[in-house]
């Protein structure tokens, strides 16, 4: 009798193994990462199956809200921290700081990723940035510099704070390293679009990307995903960038005018866009948005009232809750949808979550009508 039972055991325990190896062969679960620096990039690509309905044009978004820290700016922090790192700048297991001047992702994006590879984050931001964002940046351990918002000629403004900050921590000479990440003039922003976001979607539209749109801020991310498109891609790649109100990448793009702000004696003028969308849109050319100039095609404007309806309708129709930039990106899909042939594929940029938004743009966009249609959209 006990040596029944001990069969039995020993038959159970094998096909218990046996339905668990089974279980783990059949799905494609990722192995165990070395840490949460690892987890940036390789995001998913997801259809957005009310659009594609819509108007016959396959539309799928980048999912860069799935990194770690919430938006593409993961990418951007990690590559300007290990170009910082090979260049000796900092060095892995002795003192460090990042500073960056920022009022949105790229702080959040840098203090996680300074957190996870030992390092120190300074951020100077403008007072009027969102309590949430400020929050944020406090919990994750930085250290926050708030200055009085000013024009970008004026030496306390936020960047150039940052950067006055990091040189003067390094003139201490105290053996503490400092470096200024820089994120509009860096190349290491550009550059790690070109080597990670843009094979990622080559690889997940099997090369047959017909458009893909983007917003610009720095420019780093339709820089350098359409300078590797345009070059890689199966087929001829039409690249957008889709600019918000106010914005001055429009006119360059369109006409090869900008204004390019520069603050002359005793004149005032406008250097911040005015619109309700966050991350996107300036009036000046950058160093990273230069190193894409010449490989997008087309600049499609898109208003404020037709990006908070989106993003309800992406909310409410296809469960994607995405800020105000993937909303932006989404109006200029359907425009562009309409000059190419059914079956074609459209890749957005969703650069970031909606939870990011809430104090402002969602604040107007959860008040919008629940079955807001398309056209409506469209027609405003
Ligand atoms: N969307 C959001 C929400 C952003 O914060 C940014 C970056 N400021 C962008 C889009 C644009 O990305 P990039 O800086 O690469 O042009």
């Amino acid at each position: 009798w006990n040596e029944c039972l001990s069969i039995a055991a020993v038959l159970i325990g094998t096909y218990t193994s046996y339905k668990y190896y089974k279980l783990c062969k059949t799905q494609d679960i990722p192995q165990p990462k070395g840490g949460v620096e690892e987890l940036i990039g390789n995001t998913p690509l997801v259809k957005i199956k009310s659009l594609t309905k819509a108007i016959g044009v396959n539309v799928y978004a980048k999912l860069e809200l799935c990194n770690p820290a919430g938006s593409a700016k993961d990418r951007v922090a990690l590559n300007i921290i290990k170009t910082a790192e090979e260049r000796g700048e900092l060095v892995r297991g002795e003192p460090g700081w990042v500073f960056e001047g920022t009022s949105g992702s790229t702080g959040i994006s840098i203090a996680v990723v300074c957190n996870a590879l030992g390092y120190r984050t300074h951020i100077s931001l403008p007072d009027d940035t969102s309590l949430e964002k400020l929050a944020l940046l406090e919990s994750l351990g930085a250290t926050v510099n708030k200055v009085k918002p000013a024009s970008i000629v004026d030496p306390n403004q936020y960047v150039n704070a940052a950067k006055k900050a990091c040189d003067d921590l390094n003139k201490e000479g105290n053996g503490v390293r400092a470096v200024f990440a820089d994120q509009f003039e860096n190349e290491a922003n550009w550059k790690v679009h070109y080597q990670t976001t843009g094979p990622e979607i080559a690889h997940q539209t099997n090369g047959n990307i017909d458009a893909f749109i983007a917003g610009c801020g720095t420019g780093g991310t339709i820089s350098g995903v359409a300078k590797f498109l345009k070059e890689k891609a199966k087929v001829p790649c039409h690249v957008v960038l889709a600019d918000p109100q106010g914005s001055g990448f429009y006119n360059r793009v369109n006409y090869g005018v900008m204004y390019d702000y520069v603050e002359k004696e005793g004149t005032r003028r406008r250097h911040q866009v005015d619109t309700i969308v966050e991350g996107i849109g300036l009036n000046r050319i950058t160093q990273n948005f230069h190193m894409g100039e010449e490989f997008i095609d087309e600049s499609i404007r898109v208003n404020d009232n037709q990006a908070i309806r989106m993003a309800k309708y992406l909310s409410v129709n296809d469960g994607l809750f995405v800020g105000s930039s993937t909303a932006i990106n989404a109006v200029a899909a359907v425009k562009v949808a309409k000059r190419l042939s059914p079956g074609a594929n459209i890749v957005i940029i969703a650069c970031d979550s909606g939870s990011r938004h809430l104090s402002k743009f969602w604040k107007e966009a959860k008040e919008i009508n629940h079955d807001i249609s398309l056209e409506e959209i469209m027609n405003i």
